[in-house]
């Protein structure tokens, strides 16, 4: 909500009231004074009017999680364990997904509460690229470089494939770095040569590395990492 319907909304105040507040400099967002009344107020912001608390402001909350296989990309599921059991957090059903992973992949999840940061991340103008490790079924050839880089047409969603960066590794293994995330994508675009994904594994979003973080295992991100996304 904008700051300046906030305080309009306060008992005994009005839009007059809130601009004169405003004005005189009697309003503090984290602890800053605020003159503008456009600002958008989310539920991570303290606020303040003179002395008075007007809202403390939660914990936003940024996770790295090593997601083993088997575990689902869901904050609840029928059948299968989500990776937010996996998380002893006091708030986790405040939390979501910033992103998915197939059952059987493994490695780099990002979780948090921050609806704004998770979109933002989500956009196709601000996508951060993704790195997988690759193990296939038939051996990987130089002509999957090639197509990889031109892009894949995806009849079902009638897109072609960001340019995508393919590294091989060895006769069965590669790194993969997209720039989208589409429904499968790494799957569909070795399904392309009839070669079977069979191990999958996300190393890096952006900037954000799983390093030597364990399977199953999770970490806050730090002030620079969220920052930087
Ligand atoms: N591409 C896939 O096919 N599966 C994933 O889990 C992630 C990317």
């Amino acid at each position: 909500m904008r700051l300046d319907r906030l305080l309009a909304n306060l008992p005994h105040s009005n839009r007059r009231d809130a601009r004169l507040a405003l004005a005189a400099g009697r309003v503090r967002v984290d602890g800053a004074t605020v003159r503008d009344g456009l600002l958008e107020i989310r539920e991570f912001h303290r606020v303040e009017l003179d002395a008075e608390l007007l809202q403390a402001g939660k914990p936003a909350r940024y996770f790295m999680l090593h997601k083993p296989a088997g575990v689902v990309s869901a904050t609840e599921h029928p059948e299968h364990r989500t990776v937010l059991e996996l998380l002893d957090e006091p708030d986790r059903h405040e939390l979501h997904l910033a992103g998915r992973l197939d059952l059987t992949t493994t490695g780099l999840l990002l979780i948090t509460n921050d609806g704004h940061w998770s979109r933002r991340l989500t956009l196709p103008q601000s996508e951060k690229p993704k790195v997988y490790y690759v193990e296939t079924e038939q051996a990987i050839d130089a002509e999957y470089v090639e197509t990889f880089a031109r892009g894949l047409y995806f009849a079902y969603e009638d897109i072609t494939t960001r340019p995508a960066a393919l590294e091989i590794l060895g006769s069965h293994s590669a790194r993969l770095t997209l720039l989208e995330g589409r429904y499968h994508q790494v799957k569909r675009m070795f399904g392309h040569f009839r070669n079977r994904v069979l191990r999958l594994h996300r190393e890096r979003v952006g900037a954000l590395e799983l390093g030597d973080l364990p399977e199953g295992s999770y970490r806050a991100l730090s002030a620079g990492e969220i920052a930087a996304f």
